[in-house]
């Protein structure tokens, strides 16, 4: 959004992705249905007109290329920002180091996602190549015995695409997790949680109450029950599925204070304008307080409003 308003503000801008146009999106699993209305995922509305109620994620990462593709916006993929230069370093404001190049900029708006560092279990076996920390699709997996480790969403999105396409799956989640009806990001949704029921009712699919994974080993995980009593159970395949956190290195190593926000460490910003205690230097999407499509978006539009207006660093 941040680069079509750019665009029609007739600023000289430059966005700098380090996978592929909608690359998180692209990473979902393959046939998701996203749990978004269209009104919280289009630039325009109505521009986005899936089969169903809600678009797949093929439909959404479809729409989000053919919106760059038809506003030709200028968009570098597959290049990685490596570091960006103190303020003040250069005349202009800032020098963008990627792995291809370099830019100058006299405003940057960090909108890096908070997909690429997956919490980790830190539990012997877990560097084995059997387990994942991303679930992208099924059909590997069918007839093998998969664990999926996590309480979140997407936890539960990979335990009912396994149970459901055949595979002999079992669930280890927190019971607060399970039981929790708190609508707080993070916990399974109900349009998640209603099909897993109907799973565990029609025995494809096996709830574990975790207490602590224990180890991982070739052929079978060991795992403790939230009353401490240990079980090994047989496995051939295990998903990690507990979060990721954004890597604020950069974006302090320029001076950008944080605090602890509702889901973790986040910069501070002033929430109208997105701008950072480093003037010049904005903010904008998952890593901030804002974790959904909407937001991103809307934030991406603010940061160009304001400096459209003029009336702020240069
Ligand atoms: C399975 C799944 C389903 C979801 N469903 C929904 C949904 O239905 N509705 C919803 O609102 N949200 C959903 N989300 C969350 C949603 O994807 C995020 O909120 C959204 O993508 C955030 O957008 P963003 O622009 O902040 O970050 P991202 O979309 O993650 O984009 C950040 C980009 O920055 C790039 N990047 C990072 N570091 C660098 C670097 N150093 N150099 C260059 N590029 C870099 C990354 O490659 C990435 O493409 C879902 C998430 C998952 C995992």
């Amino acid at each position: 959004m941040a680069a079509y308003e750019a665009k029609q503000a007739g600023l000289d801008y430059v966005v700098i992705e380090k996978g592929l146009i909608g690359n998180t999106i692209y990473n979902y699993p393959v046939g998701l249905t996203v749990f978004s209305t269209t009104n919280e995922l289009e630039f325009n509305e109505g521009d986005l007109k899936p089969a169903r109620e809600k678009p797949t994620r093929e439909e959404l990462l479809s729409y989000y290329v053919r919106f760059v593709l038809d506003n030709d916006l200028n968009i570098r993929t597959e290049e990685t920002v490596l570091s960006v230069s103190e303020p003040g370093a250069i005349a202009t404001g800032f020098c963008v180091t990627t792995d291809k190049s370099s830019y100058e900029a006299s405003r940057i708006l960090f909108a890096i996602g908070a997909m690429d560092f997956p919490r980790k279990l830190n539990v012997p076996g877990e560097d084995l190549p059997k387990v994942h920390d991303h679930f992208r699709e099924t059909y590997p997996w069918v007839k093998k015995k998969a664990l999926i480790v996590g309480g979140g969403n997407s936890a539960g999105e990979a335990a009912l695409f396994l149970a459901q396409e055949g595979a002999d799956t079992t669930l280890a989640i927190f019971r607060n997790d399970w039981e929790s009806t708190d609508p707080k990001q993070g916990c399974i949704k109900y349009w998640v949680k209603e099909p897993l029921e109907q799973e565990l009712a029609e025995h494809c699919l096996r709830l574990f109450f975790l207490g602590k994974v224990i180890e991982i080993r070739e052929n079978e995980v060991e795992l403790e029950n939230e009353n401490g009593d240990r079980v090994v159970i047989e496995n051939d395949v295990v998903f990690v599925l507990i979060g990721s956190d954004a890597d604020l290195t950069m974006m302090k190593s320029l001076g950008v204070e944080t605090e602890q926000g509702k889901y973790g460490e986040v910069p501070v910003y002033d929430p109208e304008t997105f701008e950072t205690n480093v003037p010049g230097v904005f903010v904008a999407g998952h890593f901030t307080n804002q974790r959904h499509i909407k937001g991103a978006i809307d934030a991406g539009r603010s940061v160009i409003a304001y400096i459209r207006t003029g009336n702020n660093s240069e």
